[in-house]
């Protein structure tokens, strides 16, 4: 295969990097065994990515839904062992725990995932 190479400008790589950011979705599922401290983990989410939860709710990455009862869920990446919070619905959040976690697989944006602390 051979390779070409195409120079472009500063702006246009900022232009680049902002429309993969933008679109980039990471393969999660839910963590097994999350322990229930979800109202406290979505003040962390907000704090950490500057996001806020709107009163009309969010579309829940879990279930594909528009709900207004809105949890920081912790998911996993199987890929990579790493733990994130991000925003889920309270139903999806207690409906896969333990053996049902490793069921259902879902795509959350890169920019929603913020890396739980240990
Ligand atoms: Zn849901």
């Amino acid at each position: 295969m051979s390779k070409k190479v195409v120079k472009i400008t500063e702006h246009q790589f900022k232009s680049l990097h902002e429309y993969i950011n933008a679109h980039l979705v990471r393969k999660v599922r839910h963590l097994e065994n999350s322990t229930d401290t979800s109202e406290t983990w979505i003040e962390f989410w907000e704090e950490n990515t500057g996001y806020k939860i709107p009163a009309e709710g969010i579309t829940c990455p879990s279930c594909g839904e528009t709900q207004t009862d809105i949890l920081g869920g912790h998911v996993t990446d199987d890929a990579t062992g790493e733990v994130f919070i991000t925003p889920v619905c309270r139903g999806c959040n207690s409906k896969y725990k333990n053996s049902q976690a490793f069921t259902h697989h879902f795509h959350v944006k890169e920019a929603y995932l913020v890396r739980a602390p240990r």
